[in-house]
């Protein structure tokens, strides 16, 4: 007899297997146990008939509580009732791992206690839903980069320099020198590329982020693609792609856990329409003063009521081309035509979840890039190797980041980026 998850139960329709699972909920009756269950792949439905099992098979039903682990023996068959499709008729069950009083009852609970227990929160069905389709955007993830041919290469997590100013960073010490965790790969990928080619990235990025949003966690995973002889508007086209590609794996492979999250698949369905909207960040300005948001002038990156209107104003997400270049990191490429804004973009998510990647073309001259290294007040001494890229073999190239737990957070419908991971960092959380 094979040990199966609910995963096979159509090839196994009709056959007796081994399943283990943990109980989540039951309800018995004199003659009847129904046993809500989990095998880690799906939830389930246990039927237990008295006058079919042995005595003390049906006592042991009865008596089972929340989270028991039990290893079980049945029958599978069709349940048109379930989401899933199918039961266990269950002939034999034995108990592997009791479990009395678990803290997490069916009733409501308060944040914080979610997150207390957040090792036992990941058991219940909406954490589950959503940590599988981020489980879908990292194979997908994988695939599209693959099918393209990138390379992956893995930038360091310890590192010596701050590409982006040092606010955000977190300092560790490494022997007697000082060091950071890494806020982006970004500069190694750019010497990744002028050896590879195309290569992407894919790993955890830290920020001390000092506010509360529900967008910003301190640990993060960022993916960052980097394509030799690319130029921004060909890299806007990589983005697209992969971000509808994404969308378009987990409406063909997370069918069961959108249902459970009650995801509009329609709507999912529009973000995978190409070309996506582009406007510039000029014309962003000018699109929000007319419909009076006189919080913000030209020079000012937006803020989340921003990003939303911009968004709005399309039914898939949107690029915003082209920021000042005072707000935006060193490296970015400056407009062949204008010298205060650069080549960049930003993809701005419909319904509110605000930026998902943020990209640009590199600025490959030697001079305006040193210049640009100390307008930012930045040591020339400690971007000395990365000087080199420009003085050896400098090729046009481009780049982005993209942000899994943003885009899970959105791509399930959820509200808050910390059940988009599963142990979430937070300005005030370390534990568990
Ligand atoms: P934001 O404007 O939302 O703070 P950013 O412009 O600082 O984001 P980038 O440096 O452009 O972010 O990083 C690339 C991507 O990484 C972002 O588009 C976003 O998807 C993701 N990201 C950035 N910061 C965070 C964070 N603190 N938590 C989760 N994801 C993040
Ligand atoms: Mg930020
Ligand atoms: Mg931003
Ligand atoms: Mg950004």
């Amino acid at each position: 007899m094979e040990r199966i998850t609910m995963s096979k139960a159509q090839e196994f329709l009709g056959k007796e297997i081994k399943i283990g699972a943990w109980v989540t909920n039951k309800r018995s009756s004199g003659k009847i146990a129904f046993l809500q269950l989990r095998d880690g792949d799906y939830y389930f439905q246990g039927i237990v008939l008295k006058n079919e099992v042995e005595p003390e098979v049906f006592e042991t039903a009865k008596g089972l509580t929340q989270e028991t682990s039990i290893m079980l023996t049945g029958v599978v068959q069709e349940d048109t009732r379930s989401k899933l499709g199918y039961e266990l008729l269950v002939k034999d069950i034995e108990v592997l791992g009791e479990s009395h009083d678990y803290p997490i009852t069916p009733k409501e609970h308060g944040t914080e206690f979610l997150m207390d227990h957040r090792h036992l929160w990941l058991r219940s069905s909406k954490q589950h839903a959503i940590l599988k389709i981020r489980n879908e955007i990292i194979r997908a993830t994988y695939e599209f980069f693959n099918k393209e041919g990138f390379m992956k290469v893995d930038p360091p997590i310890l590192t010596g320099s701050a590409p982006e100013g040092t606010t955000e960073l977190f300092h560790t010490e490494y022997f007697d020198q000082e060091a950071y965790l890494s806020q982006s790969g970004q500069l190694y990928m750019e010497a990744a590329a002028m050896a590879f080619g195309k290569v992407f990235s894919f790993g955890p990025t830290f920020r001390a982020e000092k506010s509360k949003t529900r967008r910003h966690l301190i640990e993060f995973w960022m993916m960052e693609p980097e394509m030799a002889f690319m130029h921004q508007d060909e890299s806007l086209e990589v983005q697209e792609q992969y971000v509808a590609y994404l969308i378009q794996s987990v409406l063909d492979n997370c069918d069961y856990y959108l249902d459970v999250l009650e995801r509009d698949k329609e709507v999912l369905k529009k973000y995978t329409q190409l070309p996506y909207d582009r406007i510039s960040y000029d014309d962003a300005i000018e699109l929000l003063h007319k419909n009076d948001f006189t919080d913000i002038t030209w020079g000012d990156d937006f803020g989340s009521p921003h990003e939303t209107f911009i968004a709005e104003q399309s039914d898939r997400p949107v690029f915003i081309l082209n920021y000042p270049k005072a707000i935006k990191p060193f490296y970015m490429k400056e407009h062949p035509d204008r010298d205060d804004v650069v080549l960049c973009a930003d993809l701005i998510a419909p319904e509110g979840y605000g930026e998902i990647i943020g990209g640009s073309e590199r600025e490959v001259n030697y001079d305006k890039l040193s210049q640009q290294i100390e307008n930012f007040g930045l040591s020339l001494e400690d971007y000395e190797w990365y000087l080199d890229l420009r003085r050896y073999g400098s090729v046009p190239h481009s780049g982005f980041g993209l942000g899994l737990e943003r885009t899970v957070t959105w791509i399930s419908g959820t509200e808050h980026i910390r059940e988009s991971t599963a142990f979430p960092r937070l300005l005030n959380r370390l534990y568990p």
